[in-house]
C-alpha cells in the first residue's frame, strides 16, 4: 500500500516514543499509563473505560475506575490512543494508532478495523480532506470514518 505524508504512525507506539510524546507534553509515564497502554498494545482493542477497568481488575491491577477514565482521557489528548464513538454513542478507546476506519454493528457493538482504500496514493479520508480544503479554503480536521453494518455471520443468523 502506498503511504504519503502521514500524521499517524504506521505501527503501534514503542516505549521510547510513548515516553517522548508524554514528555513533550509535560506528562509523566506513570504506572497507570504504563498498565493501560501495555494492555491496549497487546492486540488491537476497542474498549470503554468500564470494560478496560474490569479487564485490568481481573488481572489483579488495582487501578480505580476514575483513574482509568482520567488516564484514558490524557492518553487520548496526547494522541497515544484514539477516542471514538461506539454503536450507542458511548466513548470507546482504540489501541491501533495507525490510520484506519471502523465498521460498527449497532446490535452487537462489535467494532472492526478497516484499512482505508487509497485514491491517487492517499488514504480516502485524507484525499477527501485535501479536496475539501482546496474547494473551500477551510482548514479541515483529520477525518475519522465510521460506518455501521452487520457482519456476514449475523446476516446469516437473521435469515
Ligand atoms: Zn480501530
Amino acid at each position: 500500500m502506498v503511504r504519503s505524508e502521514n500524521r499517524q504512525p504506521a505501527r503501534p507506539w514503542g516505549q521510547t516514543e510513548v515516553r517522548e510524546v508524554l514528555r513533550t507534553r509535560g506528562l509523566r509515564y506513570s504506572r497507570p499509563r504504563r498498565v493501560i497502554l501495555g494492555y491496549l498494545s497487546e492486540q488491537d482493542r476497542h474498549v470503554s473505560a468500564e470494560s478496560l477497568y474490569l479487564a485490568l481488575k481481573q488481572r489483579g491491577e488495582d487501578l480505580s475506575l476514575s483513574t482509568v477514565y482520567l488516564n484514558l482521557s490524557v492518553l487520548a489528548q496526547a494522541g497515544l490512543v484514539r477516542e471514538f464513538s461506539g454503536a450507542n454513542g458511548e466513548a470507546l478507546y482504540d489501541s491501533n494508532p495507525t490510520e484506519h476506519y471502523h465498521v460498527i454493528c449497532p446490535e452487537t457493538g462489535e467494532v472492526r478495523d478497516v484499512t482505508p482504500p487509497t485514491i491517487e496514493g492517499q488514504p480516502l479520508g485524507r484525499f477527501l480532506r485535501d479536496y475539501v480544503e482546496r474547494e473551500t479554503g477551510w482548514e479541515i480536521d483529520e477525518p475519522h470514518v465510521s460506518l455501521t453494518g452487520r457482519a456476514p455471520r449475523d446476516r446469516r443468523r437473521g435469515d
